[in-house]
């Protein structure tokens, strides 16, 4: 079974495109889909290798499935994936509105704020990082421990929402962000990156 970073190896080097399972390509995605744990066992008729809409080098796998298009994780089919710690990716999605909402007010003078380079950007933050505001904010709070799973990962119950709202407070506060591209951002260290 390979590694992500095999996978991904791979995946790079095909054209984007929809590729039927006749299609060697679509062949080669299908045997990367065999060690995925959920899809490995559902019929499969065509795969879409995409692009991701704030990440073009992000290479996005759906597949066909009861008449519908399905965006499925590849990263899952690596030996080596672990699932994001859950307490991160749902602080992370409490405040995904207001990262959204910055995106939307800062999108006209949109550049990279260490290189200038105009895209594709990432929203980043900016001393304090995620991880030192989530620290702080959880040093005299006891976290949720339990999660509900959604698209982007993990969120938190509805029976947390004064934990959720008093977070979403607290980076409204403290959160200091900046553009940045994908070549300053990976320099930096995704971990840190929004
Ligand atoms: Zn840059």
């Amino acid at each position: 079974m390979p590694t992500v970073q095999q996978i991904r190896a791979i995946i790079v080097q095909i054209p984007l495109g929809t590729y039927p399972n006749e299609h060697p390509h679509g062949r080669t995605l299908l045997d990367i889909i065999q060690d995925h744990p959920v899809w490995c066992t559902r019929k499969i008729t065509r795969v879409r290798l995409g692009v991701g809409t704030n990440n073009s080098r992000a290479r996005l796998l759906r597949v066909h499935h009861r008449g519908r298009w399905v965006l499925v994780s590849w990263r899952r089919a690596g030996s080596n994936f672990r699932e994001p710690p859950s307490l991160p990716s749902a602080l992370r999605s409490a405040v995904r509105l207001q990262i959204m909402a910055w995106r939307k007010r800062n999108r006209l003078n949109s550049a990279c704020c260490l290189c200038g380079a105009a895209g594709p950007l990432h929203v980043d933050h900016s001393q304090p990082t995620f991880l030192a505001m989530s620290s702080s904010f959880l040093h005299t709070r006891t976290a949720p421990e339990e999660f509900l799973s959604h698209r982007w990962g993990k969120k938190f119950k509805p029976i947390d929402r004064n934990f959720s709202i008093a977070w979403q407070a607290y980076h409204r506060r403290h959160a200091n962000l900046r553009w940045l591209c994908s070549t300053c951002n990976l320099r930096r260290g995704s971990s840190q990156a929004e």
